[in-house]
């Protein structure tokens, strides 16, 4: 039987499950949070198409429900043996286990916490702020300097500071960042961004 395991229930996850669950395997997609979409939650709108990113996870999200898949949110795993034909998967919790013939992992990424880096000032400064807080912001549709919260003057660049040693040439943070890379109406009078 062609069963298989993807942990990790971002959008990398949950297309991975679904393609599998296409070519006729019978799919559990296992997210350690409450809920599917990883980090893409946190974003407004992408690049390079501009879809709203809520919109974009909830069609997976139905086509995962209408799907052959078994979601399991809220549970890790607690250990892996090999197997002859495959893995034994225990997770940790109820004691679940999973036989499985292979394991897709999609574990995504973790954002960096800048306050490591005293020089950048974060935690320090109060406008200065992660790219996933200016995401909240434009979500909200309040872009506002966090310091007097207002907008703050158009004629004022926001500075992004980019660790270009983490950045793929033409990937999200560079993107995020350079002018044309961003919805400029989102940025609500700044339509100049400067990256560093
Ligand atoms: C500021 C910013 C802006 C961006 N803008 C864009 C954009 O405009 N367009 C675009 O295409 N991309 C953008 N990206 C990139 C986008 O966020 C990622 O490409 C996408 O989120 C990757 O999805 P993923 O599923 O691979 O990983 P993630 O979204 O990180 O999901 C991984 C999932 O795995 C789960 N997980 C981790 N470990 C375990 C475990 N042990 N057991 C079970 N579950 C686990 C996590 O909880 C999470 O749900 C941006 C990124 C950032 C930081």
């Amino acid at each position: 039987m062609n069963t298989f395991l993807v942990v990790g229930g971002g959008i990398t996850g949950m297309q991975a499950a679904l393609d599998l669950s296409r070519l006729g395997g019978r799919v559990t997609l296992l997210e350690r949070e409450g809920e599917l979409g990883g980090n893409l939650r946190r974003l407004h709108k992408l690049f390079p198409k501009g879809e709203s990113a809520a919109d974009l996870l909830n069609a997976a999200r139905i086509m995962i429900a209408k799907g052959n898949v078994e979601v399991i949110t809220g549970r890790q795993i607690a250990r892996v043996t090999a197997q002859p034909t495959g893995y034994r998967i225990e997770l940790a919790g109820n004691g679940t286990a999973l036989e499985v013939r292979g394991v897709v992992l999609a574990t995504g990424f973790d954002p960096f916490g800048p306050a490591v880096i005293e020089e950048y000032g974060y935690g320090r400064l109060t406008d200065v702020i992660t790219a996933f807080e200016l995401e909240e912001m434009m979500k909200s549709g309040k872009v506002l300097r966090p310091s007097r919260g207002i907008a703050g003057p158009a004629d004022q660049p926001l500075l992004f500071i980019l660790l270009l040693h983490l950045c793929h040439q033409g990937g999200p943070c560079i993107k995020s960042a350079v002018p044309g890379g961003r919805d400029k109406h989102s940025l609500h009078g700044h339509p100049h961004p400067v990256p560093l």
